[in-house]
């Protein structure tokens, strides 16, 4: 059984009309009148696939196709906000094709013994309450702060909703999420699928390095204590660092800023942040004090802005993508994501996969974010494969 490319291509580039821009991309962000849009679209090839369609009360859009056991749903989804000028396949890739496979199962006569439910979750890509908003409230994930529950009342959620809109666990048989791969591995490597394995956790921290302000043109090099060339130290000494941790942890320098910050005054002191990416947070850790005991000479002051621990998606489920990907004959890697997605959450209440594709050079969050035809035919076809697999009783 396989996918209908030319009706997931139609479907793709026109949604991806929805709050686009000549030379801009896509602006869709949750609670617009674009997002409404984009959501009033997708809610009508849902119907048009013959699926029930509803809302639940914060805003996630479910279309389900009754299985002959309906108590347990295999949940296929992602998301279709986007970031500000965005592309066209992030996320909006993972709900139509989770579509597709159904338009494709019923074409086929194919009678699921689970219900299969497509998801398009809100608020993915970050709002006032943060990223995967949709997605945490329906796994029961997010803890609404009183500043959050002000926000969303401005966009006509209550706490109450937030309560209504968390699904029962039991509900849920598997959630599969097809994605971009939106990093550059599988494009330079000429890899078709990735199997996702999870998802890396995040450590962010706020740096400083103090030194001493003084006049630009009356203070010798030799007797300067500049926080700027201190800092520049550090930030070397992060790179150097996590280099020697290697794959997959990263490391990130991406705010810095010099006080008093004037052209004829030497920098006095130094902010900046610092953000390490990996699969294991003991390697996080280790690496943070590494570079704490390397710069132990050079004023530096760290402090934890928090953690988002790395998420490890189901073994099972990798398998069956795995052999969804050797049955189709198409060539694998086994990867990492170094970005979040609605399948972490997820992951916290049922066995959840995720597929990812090839993003051309690597692009996304962009007006050029791209994905050739023949991979997303790929992804969705993998998709659709392992769809069968779980719902024909493979052990997950
Ligand atoms: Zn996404």
């Amino acid at each position: 059984m396989k996918i209908n490319i030319e009706r997931l291509k139609s479907s793709l580039i026109n949604l991806g009309k929805i709050g686009y821009e000549e030379g801009k991309g896509i602006t869709r962000s949750a609670f617009t009148p674009e997002y409404e849009e984009a959501k009033a679209f997708v809610k009508k090839l849902m119907e048009e696939a013959g699926l029930d369609v509803y809302q639940d009360p914060v805003g996630n859009l479910f279309g389900r196709l009754d299985g002959k056991d309906k108590n347990k749903s295999i949940l296929l989804g992602s998301h279709i906000d986007s970031v500000p000028n965005g592309g066209m396949f992030d996320g909006n890739l993972g709900v139509l094709a989770g579509i597709e496979c159904i338009r494709t199962l019923k074409e086929n006569n194919y009678a699921p013994k689970h219900s299969i439910e497509v998801v398009a979750f809100i608020g993915e890509e970050g709002t006032e309450v943060g990223g995967t908003f949709g997605s945490r409230v329906f796994s029961g994930e997010f803890k609404a702060e009183k500043g959050d529950l002000d926000y969303l009342k401005t966009v006509g959620i209550t706490e109450e909703d937030l309560l209504k809109a968390k699904r029962n666990p039991e509900t849920l048989k598997c959630y599969l999420e097809l994605h971009i791969e939106q990093g550059n591995i599988l494009n330079t490597e000429n890899f078709s699928i990735g199997v996702v394995q999870g998802i890396v956790g995040i450590a962010q921290y706020n740096a400083k390095v103090r030194g001493k302000a003084n006049h630009a043109g009356t203070t010798p090099m030799n007797l300067r204590d500049d926080a700027l060339v201190k800092a520049s130290r550090v930030i070397l000494k992060i790179n150097e660092i996590v280099n020697k941790f290697g794959s997959p942890m990263v490391g990130t320098v991406g705010y810095i800023k010099a006080y008093p910050g004037a052209v004829n005054v030497i920098p006095g002191v130094v902010e900046f942040t610092i953000e390490l990416r990996d699969m294991d947070r003991k390697r996080v850790l280790d690496a943070m004090e590494m570079i704490m005991e390397s710069c132990n000479n050079l004023d530096l002051e760290v402090e934890s802005l928090g953690f988002e621990w790395e998420v490890n998606l189901d073994e099972g489920m990798q398998k069956l993508i795995e052999e969804s990907c050797m049955d189709l004959n198409y060539s694998y890697k086994y990867m990492v994501s170094g970005a979040g997605h609605d399948a972490n959450p997820l992951s916290k209440i049922t066995p959840s996969g995720m597929i990812f594709i090839p993003s051309k050079d690597g692009i996304s969050h962009s007006p050029d974010e791209w994905s050739d035809w023949a991979d997303v035919e790929k992804g969705a076809n993998v998709l659709l494969n392992t769809v069968l697999k779980v719902d024909g009783g493979f052990d997950i």
